[in-house]
């Protein structure tokens, strides 16, 4: 007796994970300064200027923290993953 196996390739597709929002922070590069995280990029622009307005600190690292889902392309049902945490 001898064992076969059917390799099928499925098409699939990444998405925004739902429920989730894309995140903003940013930090000093210069000290320890971190701006507040947000949801809203521009927030945190205008607190990393008003940082360099204070301190002179010019160079800021930029972090943006988004979640992503993978569904498969046939599957028209809307990703909704069975656990909230990404
Ligand atoms: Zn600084």
């Amino acid at each position: 007796m001898t064992t076969r196996e059917v390799l099928r390739f499925v098409q699939h597709r990444i998405t925004q994970h739902p429920d989730t929002d894309v995140t903003y922070e940013a930090e000093c590069l210069r000290c320890a300064w971190k701006a507040t995280p947000s949801t809203d990029g521009g927030a945190v622009d205008v607190e990393c200027m008003g940082h360099a307005g204070v301190s002179n600190h010019r160079g800021f690292r930029r972090i943006v923290t988004g979640f992503a889902y993978v569904v498969r392309a046939d599957d028209e049902a809307s990703p909704h993953p069975q656990s909230s945490t990404p």
